[in-house]
């Protein structure tokens, strides 16, 4: 007997059919002598919306928010009227998630009278998505015959205070996950567990990120020593480049942990970046598999990279950031100055997803998200504040518009050529690249341009993806 994770996605539980084929996958593997753990995502679109009535609060507008409430009712509502025969378990339900929606406009009702909205009420806010759908999908499993119950994550993932973008405390939440929820398992209880959110230690709700469920996938894969996670979503498995940007996508059959990590940290969304982090010493398998194609074998991600018959195998894009630019003849040879700009740059809460000096050291630049942009600018500013009065350090330049693209595969490690090939291919179409960064670990090339260029960019670079080069 196998246990297996399996999450699904927000459109994977967003409509009457995704969850008919999520009852019918549980079916499958339950019917092979499996054991299952579900992590489930809001229905698709509800955390957006539950993140608008948040500012619709912030403004006063009642009316708003108030009918943002309804129309939530009336999706959850209309989904189980379809999904769950009348009868107790449905009134039961229904009562359920009037509870959940009335305490989420209470909520909203707080922020609107205080006109402020602190992380901890985002948090709590945003929890209702999923704290909704576990319940839906757990009643619509148990009327298909299978003995499933919901699980608010908050019981077991227990994470620091970093609101929105928590982390978990690993032996406190490894723990709560042995003593609570193992023996669930192994009474033969399917759980239905709400992916995105957890508790700090005084019970406050916590949220992982966006997208953060694929996280709690694998926290949960990992702590009930499953024998393998998989992510069901809306494509086949990961592709060779996003679909949206490039209809000729291919999926890939094989990833590496490695691979994958990058192509996720660099704005792949079928995963979060964290999603590995948990199972990757484990060398737990992982898929990502389409549940509205549930034959399809999908990718399969291990600790190897294997059987690629490119060596470019992915490229993947990240908009909405900015570069910002340090330069000054008096940064030539002073040790620490990267040190004191990245620190001021962590100080003022903005993430670097990409840094790139020239060996003159004349300039050194580095990307990080557009919200957080000023807000660097103004730490890295004010931290070289004698350096800029002094003239030895310009003042630091945002350059907005601009986005990261990466072309990943672990196969460019020791083939030599495969950035000239990259910069060329760029360079006959007339892109321009404004920086280039090239990860350590030699398995993924990331580079900058104008925003305007990505389509093509990416699409250039991914006729290298499809086209087969042996390695
Ligand atoms: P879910 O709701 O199941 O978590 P997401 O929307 O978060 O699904 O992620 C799946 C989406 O990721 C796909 O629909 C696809 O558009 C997008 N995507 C971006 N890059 C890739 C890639 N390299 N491979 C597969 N999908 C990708
Ligand atoms: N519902 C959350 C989001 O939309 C988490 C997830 O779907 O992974 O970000
Ligand atoms: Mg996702």
């Amino acid at each position: 007997m196998q246990t297996l994770t399996m999450k699904f996605g927000g459109t994977s539980v967003g409509s009457l059919e995704a969850i008919k084929n999520v009852i019918q996958i549980t079916q499958r593997e339950i019917g092979s002598g499996n054991r299952v753990v579900l992590v489930v995502s809001a229905m698709s679109g509800v955390t957006d919306t539950l993140l608008s009535s948040i500012q619709l609060a912030l403004g006063g507008d009642k009316w708003g928010y108030l009918s943002v409430a309804e129309k939530l009712r009336e999706r959850h509502h209309d989904t189980i009227k379809r999904l769950i025969n009348a009868g107790d378990a449905r009134d039961k339900l229904s009562a359920t998630v009037n509870k959940l929606l009335d305490e989420y406009v209470e909520l909203c009702h707080a922020i609107s009278i205080l006109g402020e909205a602190t992380p901890r009420i985002r948090d709590a806010i945003t929890a209702f998505g999923e704290r909704l759908s576990a319940r839906v999908i757990a009643t619509a499993l148990a009327q298909n015959g299978i003995n499933a119950k919901p699980y608010d994550a908050s019981e077991f993932v227990i994470t620091d205070n970093n609101y929105q973008s928590a982390l978990p405390l690993w032996d406190i939440t490894e723990a709560k996950i042995r003593e609570k929820l193992l023996p669930v398992i192994q009474s033969g209880i399917t759980p239905v567990i709400t992916g995105f959110i957890g508790a700090t230690p005084d019970g406050a709700w916590t949220t992982l990120g966006r997208g953060g469920s694929d996280y709690s996938g694998a926290i949960f894969a990992a702590y009930t020593h499953s024998d393998e996670l998989i992510i069901w979503t809306d494509v086949d498995g990961v592709m060779t480049t996003d679909p949206r940007i490039d209809k000729r996508a291919r999926v890939l059959p094989y990833v590496s942990y490695q691979e994958v990590g990058e192509l996720a940290y660099y704005g792949a969304k079928v995963l979060h970046p964290k999603t590995v982090q948990p199972i990757l010493n484990l060398k737990m398998p992982l898929r990502v598999r389409n549940t509205f194609n549930p034959d399809h074998p999908g990718t399969l991600i291990t600790s190897e990279s294997q059987r690629s018959s490119t060596i470019i195998k992915a490229v993947t894009a990240i908009r909405s950031v900015s570069m910002l630019t340090v330069s000054g003849k008096g940064m030539i040879g002073v040790p620490g100055m990267a040190g004191r700009a990245f620190l001021a740059t962590a100080n003022a809460g903005a993430n670097i997803l990409m840094i790139s000096q020239s060996s003159s050291e004349q300039s050194m630049c580095f990307v990080v998200t557009d919200d957080k942009a000023e807000a660097a600018r103004m730490g890295v500013e004010t931290e070289f504040r004698a350096e800029i009065a002094a003239q030895n350090v310009d003042s630091v330049e945002i350059m907005p518009d601009i986005v990261i693209v990466t072309v990943v595969g672990s196969g460019m490690r020791g083939t030599p050529g495969i950035a000239g090939r990259v910069f060329t291919v760029l360079g006959d179409e007339q892109i321009n690249v404004l920086a280039i960064a090239q990860g350590s670990s030699e398995c993924s090339i990331s580079f900058i341009v104008n925003e305007h260029d990505l389509e093509r960019a990416v699409t250039l670079l991914h006729d290298l993806a499809l086209e087969a080069v042996p390695i």
